[in-house]
């Protein structure tokens, strides 16, 4: 039986000067990469590229992305690479839609649309750590339903909303992950959308107060959303935020509260929502804290629901050695090898110090050294996950470490010289 054959995502990022043809860099790319490695590791980020002249004037950046295949590691006959190009854009937002409250900006920004790839969410995606393959099952998911509207499926026989609904305690990453995904589909669907952008509706701004302006607002969002979706070669991701804000709208209105407005603009939401579900270049993304109080009109359009939840032991493991790593690239902490969690967990099973550790400390002392690192990462981890941090809160976990570091006074003198004038010129800027 012949291996299975898995594909595998090389995303090339192009420099902003670079004018070559794609199809050219993506065939140098192809090259470079079947005659540099027998294998490839997934994830990973590729080097050794610079040295191919036009390779090096054009390209900023090769990453080979993680598969659903078990291994980490592949070998080129097992792959079939598909290269994609992108130029990421410069400027983040390019049109933003306020609700008009006139008193102070009561109402706030409540829709933006961005140009897509945009570098602003460059390395957003590798940041977002879960447990189960959250990102990768979305992605496909994501990606079937493009396949089937690819292949004009009759929409009789086989129909989807083209929604997808992320729900779960606050800074789980939830936003966030709706503005990864829609960056890499942006990647990856580059070679059949000339465009990608992405317009996010914040719903509580939306629906904060001003109804018969809201009203309004939805109208005009939704007309310049149909523009742009017009464009066959733009590929259009809709973000909806705290979309509970939904419900509340429509219980405020059957309240009466709130005259019959409020449900007027959920009921236009929902009807221009239907309209989208024809349009094979719309993705619609939204994200609740509270799923119980989500509409219920609104939940049944989702196609997924996913439950986001707090990162577990291992997700919190990799989100702080992430951060850690970050502390010793930019020279905040001293040089120290942060082991992958793998490595910490087979410690773990077979004894910290078993017999073969010990003649490998032995041999390498900077072992020993890893282990307690590990160890004590795991051990924090352990500490975080009891108290269910989010991954908000992991990631600010570093700043406090930091802080209350350098409030003990040792700090400031044993950060890297190199630092202390520029980066972390004294106490006080940090505090
Ligand atoms: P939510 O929309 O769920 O409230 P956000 O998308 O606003 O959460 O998340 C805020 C930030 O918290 C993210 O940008 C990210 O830095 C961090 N974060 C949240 N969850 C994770 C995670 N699972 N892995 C890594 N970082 C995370």
């Amino acid at each position: 039986a012949s291996e299975p054959i898995w594909t595998v995502h090389v995303e090339v990022r192009l420099a902003s000067k670079a004018r070559r043809r794609l199809d050219t860099v993506q065939d140098l790319v192809r090259d470079f990469i079947t005659s540099s490695f027998e294998r490839l590791s997934l994830p990973s980020v590729l080097g050794g590229w610079e040295v191919d002249q036009t390779l090096a004037s054009s390209v900023e950046r090769i990453a080979v992305s993680e598969s659903s295949c078990p291994s980490t590691s592949l070998s080129l006959n097992e792959i079939s690479l598909q290269i994609h190009t992108y130029q990421p854009s410069e400027n983040d937002t390019v049109e933003e839609y306020a609700n008009g409250s006139g008193d102070g900006g009561e109402g706030g920004l409540a829709a933006s649309v961005s140009e897509l790839p945009c570098r602003s969410w460059e390395g957003l995606w590798e940041g977002l750590i879960y447990a189960d393959n959250i990102k990768l099952k979305l992605l496909d998911y994501i990606y079937a339903t493009i396949i089937l509207s690819d292949a004009n499926v009759d929409f009789n026989l086989v129909s989807w909303n083209r929604v997808v609904l992320l729900h779960g305690p606050p800074g789980t990453g939830k936003t966030s992950l709706c503005r990864a995904l829609a960056q890499k589909l942006s990647i990856r669907l580059s070679h059949r959308y000339t465009q990608a952008r992405l317009l996010e509706i914040n719903s509580h701004s939306l629906f904060s107060r001003w109804f018969s302006e809201s009203g309004k607002l939805v109208q005009r969002l939704f007309n310049s959303i149909m523009e742009m979706v017009e464009d066959e070669d733009c590929f259009v991701v809709v973000l909806i935020d705290e979309v509970e804000s939904l419900t509340a709208a429509r219980a405020a209105a059957m309240a009466g509260t709130e005259p019959s407005d409020g449900l007027r603009v959920v009921n236009a939401l929902l009807t221009q929502l239907d309209k989208l579900k024809h349009r094979r270049n719309v993705l619609v993304m939204s994200t609740s804290n509270l799923a119980k109080a989500i509409d219920s009109a609104f939940v049944d359009r989702a196609d997924i629901i996913q439950y986001v939840d707090n990162p577990p032991r291992e997700a919190i493991y990799e989100i702080l050695r992430s951060s850690l790593c970050e502390f010793v690239l930019k020279g905040i902490v001293q040089e120290v090898s942060v082991p992958p969690l793998e490595d910490v967990l087979a410690t773990e099973k077979h004894g910290w110090h078993s017999g073969t550790r010990l003649s490998e400390e032995i041999i390498d002392p900077s072992h020993a050294q890893k282990d307690k690192i590990g160890k004590a990462l795991l051990g924090l981890a352990d500490k975080c996950r009891e108290q269910s941090l989010s991954g908000r809160a992991l990631r600010r976990l570093p700043v406090l470490a930091l802080a209350r570091y350098i409030g003990t006074g040792v700090g400031a003198s044993s950060i890297p010289t190199s630092l202390s004038p520029t980066r972390l010129s004294s106490k006080s800027a940090l505090q």
